[in-house]
């Protein structure tokens, strides 16, 4: 057994969403990306003396929204708290966050794997507001080696949504499945872009590792702000990998905070906890308590939409198609909507193959999306009936969807239009395999000695005779027939 074999992981993660409201957590400054520098700001986000902040109430209903989805109690009384450090990101010199009374807490969040489900406990979720961006001037555009920093606030108050999980996850990999389902969820309630490029959703993962069988959790440290699902996948494999190695050198794991370098592939203290400050959380005396009305709790409950992993799961049991299928077909709202209109006009598993298929290869081509196609589910299962009937065969089916794409119509009218149809007239075909045979009996011979590959010779030949209106499945059983295979 080697090393990695007899130890198990335990990774907890905390997950900041950027929350998709119009303006900042307190204050009515517009958010925007990539905007100039420093022209969304105002007296109560550059904090100066004596602005008073007030709650976004929109923050509060998605924070709410994103509890639901994830299982929470929606606490009914919940604050915020004043958490004090010094950085020039933070013109109050404190960053207002929810403490010991968030807005949610305690769910669990299920996500579907090949194998079956990830179970992974949600501890609670509380809203913040972001610091502002420093932009470090300089070559290389970092802090080390940067000749000067500045500092652009249009960040700054940003509404924020830490998710932060128990430690139930055992993989790299299962972290990633959790992630990216999480991702998916939000999205698709419109809590949150999600944009990780812009920052708009950052992981930090606290890394254990302990003897296989232990239920005692070893010393974790903490991986930071990690902006991509292949650096995060990477980091945690990197540090699983670092503590086994210590642990299996008779050493200490210490609780670290580290940073990773994508270009080395390694990672690196960013300090000791020991120096970690002590964040002196303060009650913050000018926001009210967020007390939401209960009815109102319950109405945002019962308008959830269906969450992507109930969907998947409906989807695998009542229409039999597989986990590749679901999990690729629900990766965004509309595209689950095109599917399931054409699912339930058609066989739901020819319509997942062509949906993820051939429609999608084409429609890639001309950077379109199958819901904002002129192919609509309605006039592709027009096409997918007369696929199924055999009044037209695969090629055909493809010429006549790539019409469909560039000019809308019908299907029966456009086969009819090209002369499509296959060739159902049996003695038609029978005739024509004879013909082939008789003048190719080379081929024939070998096709009786067993060489199979020859078949498709002959299938190609009549596709060809046919120009492509031949049904190349019946060709095939029909020149076994006349060669007396
Ligand atoms: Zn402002």
């Amino acid at each position: 057994m080697s090393a990695r074999q007899s130890y198990e992981p335990v990774i907890g993660v905390e997950i900041h969403v950027q929350l998709a409201t119009a303006t900042k957590m307190f204050c009515g400054c517009e958010l925007s990306f990539g905007d100039p520098a420093n022209t969304h700001t105002c007296p109560v986000c550059l904090g100066h003396p004596g602005a008073l902040p007030v709650t976004n109430a929109r923050a509060v209903e998605l924070a709410i929204l994103a509890g639901h989805a994830l299982g929470c109690t929606i606490a009914p009384r919940s604050t915020f708290h004043r958490k004090n450090y010094f950085y020039p990101d933070l013109p109050k010199a404190y960053q207002i966050s929810q403490y010991d009374e968030p807005v949610c807490l305690g769910g669990e969040f299920v996500a579907l794997t090949p194998g079956g489900e990830l179970r992974v406990g949600i501890t609670r979720a509380h809203l913040e507001e972001d610091a502002a961006k420093l932009v470090h001037a300089g070559p290389g555009g970092r802090r080390a080696g940067a000749e000067s920093s500045i500092v652009d606030f249009n960040r700054g108050g940003t509404p924020l949504l830490e998710i932060v999980t128990e430690p139930d996850l055992h993989s790299a990999e299962d972290a990633v499945t959790f992630f990216k389902q999480l991702r998916l969820t939000l999205r698709q309630l419109g809590v949150s872009d999600c944009n990780m490029e812009e920052g708009s959703m950052r992981a930090d993962a606290n890394v254990s590792v302990r003897p296989v069988g232990s239920q005692e959790l070893g010393v974790k440290t903490e991986l930071k702000n990690m902006n991509s699902f292949r650096f995060l996948e990477r980091a945690m494999e990197a540090e699983i990998d670092r503590q086994i190695a210590i642990l299996e050198g008779g050493g200490k794991v210490t609780q670290d905070t580290l940073h990773y370098d994508p270009d080395s592939g390694t990672l690196h203290p960013l300090r000791s906890k020991e120096e970690a400050h002590d964040y002196r959380y303060l009650p913050e005396p000018d926001l009210v308590p967020v007390v939401p009305d209960p009815a109102w709790v319950d109405r945002l409950r019962a308008a959830l939409p269906e969450l992507p992993v109930d969907r998947r799961r409906r989807w695998m049991a009542e229409l039999g198609i597989t986990f590749e299928d679901a999990e690729v077909l629900s990766e965004s709202a509309e595209l689950a909507t095109y599917f399931e209109d054409l699912a339930a006009r058609v066989d739901p598993k020819a319509a997942a193959n062509w949906v993820r298929g051939e429609l999608r290869a084409q429609l890639r081509e001309r950077d379109e999306e199958p819901w904002e196609s002129r192919a609509t589910p309605e006039r592709l299962a027009g096409l997918l009936e007369l696929l199924d009937a055999r009044t037209i065969n695969v090629p055909a089916a493809k010429e006549v969807l790539a019409e469909l794409i560039e000019r809308g119509g019908d299907a029966v009218a456009i086969v009819e239009a090209k002369g499509l149809g296959q060739i159902t007239d049996e003695s038609e075909l029978d005739e024509l395999v004879a013909r082939l045979i008789a003048d190719n009996p080379e081929q024939a011979q070998q096709l009786r000695d067993g060489k199979e590959k020859v078949l498709g010779f002959f299938v190609g030949q009549a596709m060809k005779a046919t120009e492509g209106r031949a049904d190349p499945k019946r060709v095939g059983e029909l020149v076994r027939d006349r060669a007396g295979v």
